[in-house]
């Protein structure tokens, strides 16, 4: 008989943002390091298919998968620690599970039946809970519901948590709640009384979780260790304190201190296979402990929302520990630029990026601050909306195309350098319509991009609906620009890049979402490095004059 897939399931208390999907990628981590197969999945209470038309703002970051699938930004957690690729079947929401449940009744299937929550939407949330455990792929499947405990919203997901316990067993199913220890500060005291509120709610419907993962500033004394667990119902030792640290990348470690994964294991019924952390305890120690420093700006439009650049900000941790640095990122607001404040705000950078988006607002400043870094040999990467720009830039003022544009932004243009893709003209629905997920590119030899990658094939990940129009793909030429990354049938610009310049790249692909805690994208270790080169030259001449 085959061996019977385990189920870990992850809830949250008290207020939401208290790091459910870095404990879960945390957990999953710790459980492949011990040589288990893991996934990890997010199942996201709202009624929206995908947050694939959710502002940035409302949502953070829409993290694109290999399939095309417009995802939860904490699949990229998920990605980044396990190093596991995630589909359309890792990211449930409640949206999908309706969706199907009416297309069903629709056609005709529940003939005779109220169609109702209670079997049908749990049914459909459960088959979808266990279809990857299905797959014959995995030791462990890892369930984050999310939301927090006690919203209406979430009810459906945990009831069928419930239900799945019972029909599963309770040998091969696991609940735990990640929740949040407040500290007042005025009397110095962590207060569990949230905690016991939300274990409560928990009980109300059904479930008792035996971990209790508990967010905190300070890690927790024993007595209150003691405390939560003579309230909750659980052992003290089942009380997991998960106090703040210098990185997030540093949790797994300090789970592991406090034996989650040897408590799972226990549990679970799975064998203590050992431990190989190695590389990771590495990763962590140059991240906290960097060589060097460097800083870069972001020029972006949801600046203030910085979840909206999540796997950005991430990539740059990953290629700083790679190159031995600190990446600081001085975040710069697009349309602040606008009004030709450019050299103030970009002072002393050792690099520029700017990073993807959709729509005109903040457009002429990020455009005025790429023609910055281009005159004045300012590292540049330029992502998805960024290469656009850069290329809009390029063509307005080296190439003399005064009026060049991109047709998202002037529909009409006779000067549109980037332009709407042939298969984007008839789309109607705005939800899951652009060009989505991995393509292959075409790396040309003798680049920037070739000395990253250092092979001719790679695949990287997309999501938009215009690109670089090949009727000026001459004239852009003529004027110096390099197509160094083409689709395999030359049709599509993927990367862009001006050799002259110390590193002056765009892509139209998102390779942020393909950097790992231990294995930074190729694009931003070579970023890093020639802002990092870039500095250097620059704290010499200081040091000569
Ligand atoms: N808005 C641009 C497009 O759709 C860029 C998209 C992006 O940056 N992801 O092509």
């Amino acid at each position: 008989m085959a061996k019977k897939v385990k189920y870990i399931f992850i809830t949250g208390g008290v207020v939401s943002s208290i790091g459910k999907g870095i404990t879960a990628a945390s957990l999953g981590l710790l459980l492949k390091r011990r040589g288990f197969r893991v996934t990890i999945q997010k199942f996201a209470p709202y009624i929206n298919v995908d947050p694939g038309t959710m502002n940035p703002f409302q949502h953070g970051e829409v993290y694109v998968t290999d399939d095309g699938a417009e995802t939860d930004l904490d699949l990229g957690h998920y990605e980044r620690y396990l190093d596991v690729g995630m589909t359309q079947a890792n990211n449930t929401t409640t949206g999908q599970v309706y969706h199907e449940v009416i297309t069903r009744e629709r056609r005709g299937d529940y003939l005779g039946a109220t169609v109702q929550v209670i079997p049908h939407i749990t049914d459909e949330i459960k088959r979808r809970m266990t279809k990857l455990g299905m797959m014959n792929e995995y030791d462990v499947v890892v369930t984050e519901i999310g939301g927090t405990v006690g919203d209406i919203e979430s009810l459906p997901f945990i009831e069928a948590m419930r239900q799945l316990t019972l029909e599963l067993g309770r040998k091969h199913t696991l609940f735990m709640h990640v929740t949040y220890v407040p500290e007042i500060k005025a009397a110095g005291e962590l207060k569990t009384k949230p905690t016991q509120h939300s274990v409560k709610t928990l009980l109300g419907y059904g479930i008792q979780p035996e971990i209790l993962v508990c967010r905190s500033e300070m890690k927790l004394s024993r007595p209150i260790r003691n405390k939560i667990a003579l309230f909750c119902n659980v052992e003290p030792k089942q009380v997991v304190s998960a106090y703040d640290c210098a990185t997030i990348y540093e949790v797994p470690l300090i789970l592991n201190r406090e034996r989650l994964d040897q408590i799972v294991l226990k549990r679970l019924g799975l064998a203590d296979k050992k431990l190989q952390l190695a590389g990771w305890e590495e990763m962590v120690a140059r991240i906290k402990n960097p060589a060097k420093q460097v800083e870069i700006a972001v020029c972006g439009k949801y600046i203030d929302y910085r979840d909206a650049y999540k796997s950005i900000s991430e990539a740059f941790v990953h290629a700083g520990a790679e190159n031995d640095a600190e990446v600081k990122i001085r975040w710069v607001d697009a349309e602040a630029l606008e009004e030709g404040e450019i050299e103030k705000a970009l002072k002393n950078v050792d690099g520029l990026l700017v990073p993807g988006g959709f729509g005109e607002r903040g457009i002429q400043g990020k455009i005025n601050a790429i023609q910055y870094a281009r005159e004045n040999d300012v590292p540049f990467f330029g992502i998805c909306l960024g290469l656009q720009c850069a290329v809009i830039e390029f063509a307005r003022n080296v190439c003399d195309i005064k009026r060049a544009n991109s047709a998202e932004f002037k529909k009409t243009s006779r000067y549109a350098v980037i332009d709407l893709m042939p298969d984007q003209k008839n789309v109607k629905n705005l939800g899951g319509s652009m060009r989505l997920g991995a393509y292959p590119c075409d790396v040309q030899p003798e680049t920037k991009a070739y000395e990253a990658y250092d092979v001719r094939y790679i695949t990287e990940r997309h999501r938009h609906r215009f690109e670089v129009n090949n009727k000026f793909r001459r004239r852009l030429a003529e004027g110096g620009l390099v197509f160094s990354g083409l689709s395999p049938d030359g049709e599509l610009v993927e990367i862009a890049e001006l050799p002259d310049k110390r590193w002056f790249l765009g892509c139209q692909f998102h390779p942020e979402l393909k950097s790992r805690a231990d294995r930074a994208h190729p694009l931003f270790r070579e970023f890093v490095a020639a802002a990092l080169g870039y500095r250097q030259e620059k704290d010499s001449e200081k040091k000569g004059k």
